[in-house]
């Protein structure tokens, strides 16, 4: 097997007596985009927490390539190569950019943020090299955001906000990419925007696979390969999105049809 590839087999999520996760099983291949649907309340931030180590689930099996994930750590997680981003901006609005995307390079500072940020000339080098690179990448989503570098993160508007976060996951080079509702808070142009940005990364780092929650069905349509849907947890359908938004399983959960 690929060592990206995710494999998740019949994890169980319950809350009490809610079961929020119902043995779903997903697998996601090196440089799919995935789009995972479902109404409110369907268990898809629950399958994120879950993968990322936030929730720890009761039954099942997860595994990155050679790795077993299933209930491990966040850090661990993360270091595996899973990133995610959060339906609401988790910056920390007063500090910098650079602060900021400095909280999410641990994995990629040889020895961790703490002994870099007090370390002396290696990690002097260490910072330098890391401004280096989160200046390309900003300057690659806008270049507005890589010249304001040390400006406070809440001076930038909401897409800006966004391509900040991407940017933070992205520097830990992550071989997986979660993003939950990329679309809140934001209109429908700069939902668009934001997702040809992630787009046009993901063309230049081809292993990068990314699963998707998103309820703009024109965002979903545009960018996944395929599409996952639950409905109280459980999977109901799999498939291009033709197919999905044509299933009756599907109209049935979200339109009561
Ligand atoms: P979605 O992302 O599809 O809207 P969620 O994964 O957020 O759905 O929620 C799935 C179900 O799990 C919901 O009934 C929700 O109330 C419940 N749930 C999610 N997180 C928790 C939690 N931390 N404690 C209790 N119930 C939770």
């Amino acid at each position: 097997m690929n060592d990206r590839t995710l494999v998740c087999s019949d994890v169980t999520m319950r809350f009490g007596g809610l079961v929020a996760l119902d043995a779903f099983s997903l697998e996601v291949r090196p440089g799919e985009v995935v789009g995972l649907l479902g109404p409110n309340g369907s268990g898809k931030t629950t399958f994120f927490n879950v993968v990322t180590g936030l929730y720890k689930p009761a039954s099942g099996a997860i595994r990155f390539g050679d790795q077993d994930l299933f209930r491990k750590a966040p850090s661990e997680i993360n270091h595996a190569g899973i990133a995610r981003s959060f339906q609401r901006c988790r910056l920390m609005l007063e500090l910098s950019v650079f602060d900021n995307l400095l909280v999410g390079a641990h994995n990629r500072l040889p020895n961790g943020l703490f002994r870099t940020l007090f370390g002396r000339k290696a990690a002097l080098r260490s910072i330098a090299a890391f401004m280096g690179a989160a200046r390309d990448l900003c300057a690659r989503f806008n270049p507005h955001i890589a010249d304001r570098l040390f400006e406070p993160a809440g001076s930038f508007n909401m897409i800006d906000r966004r391509r900040i976060e991407l940017c933070r996951a992205l520097l830990g080079e992550p071989r997986l990419l979660l993003l939950d509702e990329p679309s809140a808070g934001m209109t429908h142009d700069e939902t668009f925007r934001l997702m040809d940005d992630v787009t046009g990364f993901q063309r230049e780092s081809p292993e990068l696979s990314i699963v998707l929650i998103e309820h703009e069905m024109q965002v979903i349509e545009r960018v996944s390969q395929r599409c996952v849907v639950l409905n109280f947890g459980k999977k109901i359908c799999e498939g291009s999105y033709r197919t999905v938004v044509a299933d009756p399983q599907v109209r049935k959960a979200y339109l009561g049809e």
